[in-house]
């Protein structure tokens, strides 16, 4: 059995089914399961490229069994996933808050709310609606240092999805001011307290948490240290958030490196959070496949159990 993977009896339960694991890789301990679980995806909704019905179909193609659709604070994207959602696929409806503490940025992945829970739905729609000027600002910045960017640029490329940097990213590469998106998220451009950075309205946690429990969700903490995007919280400020009632953090991510996801394994273990896997996939915006990185179905089982606010929702084949 692997030390840093928690996988290696073979067996573990979901539900009243019993799941056979498959060898955790020896290399990169990245987990292969059976029931193939990846719990963070985004869509035209935000700042990934497929429409949520594309999205549902890779996944299928791909040979997930569950998805969940997370995108930047809004669950526009649900009804589109549902009503296409093929038969052998579950969709765990949730959402990505944006939060900041003591200003570092960070992100929240809530999962199984009431989407309709007013306090919730009033904060995503606060945030949401704040990156629509702040994206002016930026743009305004970016004209500023020469770069002929417009709103009505990145407006098209963001389409009916909450506004974000990817979409201004994606800008700079059509003008030729930047190869790729990666290359944008520079301190000569859009990374955290670049040149052409503006702050948006972001959440508390803590009052993030306490909005996603109000709506019966559950709450895992995205890539809690992936350094290459910025500052990041320091661990005992995710033990208080474990004291205030986070479920879990995402360990298994591509920002992660395997010395981290050992890290943030022990850590987990220590405060009795939950450890979920995930790809983060942006469709062809960033480099992540659908299924890079997964959870491991008992953890899957728990997040259901644990949430009373929505259900995953078993495909039936739609249109
Ligand atoms: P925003 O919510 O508008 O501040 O944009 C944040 C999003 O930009 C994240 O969700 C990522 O998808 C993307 N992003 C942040 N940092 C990077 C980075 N270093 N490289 C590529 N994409 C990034
Ligand atoms: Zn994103
Ligand atoms: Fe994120
Ligand atoms: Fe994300």
């Amino acid at each position: 059995m692997c030390r840093g993977c928690r996988a290696g009896s073979g067996v573990t339960e979901v539900g009243e089914n019993p799941v056979i694991l498959k060898r955790p890789h020896p290399s990169v301990h990245r987990l292969e399961y059976v029931v193939r679980i990846d719990l963070h995806t985004h869509s035209t909704a935000s700042d990934g490229t497929d429409t949520p019905a594309d999205l549902v179909r890779k996944a299928a193609a791909a040979g997930l069994d569950v998805i969940a659709l997370t995108d930047h604070d809004t669950t526009r994207g649900h009804a589109e996933a549902l009503s296409v959602l093929p038969a052998g696929l579950t969709l765990v409806p949730g959402a990505e808050l944006s939060c900041r503490l003591d200003g570092v940025s960070m992100h929240m992945l809530a999962y199984l709310f009431d989407p309709e829970e007013p306090a919730l739905l009033a904060e995503r729609e606060l945030v949401r609606d704040d990156r629509v000027p702040r994206a002016k600002s930026m743009i305004a910045k970016l004209n500023a240092l020469g770069v002929p960017i417009t709103w009505e640029q990145v407006a098209r490329i963001a389409g009916e999805g909450s506004v974000g940097r990817p979409h201004i990213a994606t800008a700079l590469v059509e003008l030729g001011v930047v190869p790729s998106v990666n290359d944008a998220f520079t301190q000569e451009w859009l990374a955290d307290g670049g040149r052409a950075y503006v702050e948006k309205h972001e959440t508390n946690p803590f009052d993030a948490l306490r909005l996603i429990k109000n709506a019966g969700g559950v709450a895992v903490f995205a890539h809690p240290a992936a350094t290459k995007r910025g500052r990041t919280v320091p661990e005992s400020a995710i033990a208080d958030l474990a004291e205030a009632g986070l479920d879990g953090i995402e360990v298994d991510h591509m920002d992660h490196d395997p010395d981290t996801r050992a890290r943030l394994r022990g850590l987990a273990r220590e405060l009795g959070l939950l450890v979920t896997g995930s790809s983060d996939y942006h469709g062809s915006r960033k480099t992540c496949v659908l299924g890079e990185f997964m959870t491991d179905p008992e953890v899957y089982g728990e997040i259901t159990r644990r949430a009373t606010g929505a259900f995953p929702v078993p495909g039936t084949g739609g249109a």
